[in-house]
């Protein structure tokens, strides 16, 4: 397992930065390739905004921008439809692969 993998199995998404050029890296790599600096980590804040939605049986998922403009597609949870631009919060987990969830923070 990665270090990514493993904190995401603690529930934390980590953001892999260039320390040089502070460029992200998504997916995470350990060269960044702007300037082939080593890259280092720092923790997400787990919000981001709707850019896209679409419902899927009573589920709806949907392509999330979270922190430096990574995109993540997942799940959200919604009690009304959600709306683009709308403030989710992101839970990770890992199982055998990546999981990315998402509840809108106000209604
Ligand atoms: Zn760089």
């Amino acid at each position: 397992m990665t270090f990514f993998e493993e904190q995401l199995e603690q529930g934390i998404f980590q953001i892999c930065y260039c320390r040089k050029c502070n460029y992200t890296i998504w997916p995470p790599k350990e060269i960044c390739h702007k300037c082939y600096s080593k890259s280092d980590w720092k923790k997400s804040t787990n919000i981001g905004k709707i850019l896209e939605f679409s419902k899927k049986a009573s589920m709806y998922f949907g392509l999330i921008e979270i922190d430096n403009g990574i995109r993540i597609l997942g799940d959200i949870s919604s009690t009304s439809t959600p709306k683009i631009g709308q403030s989710v919060r992101m839970n990770v987990s890992f199982n055998s692969k990546p999981n990315y969830s998402f509840i809108v923070e106000n209604n």
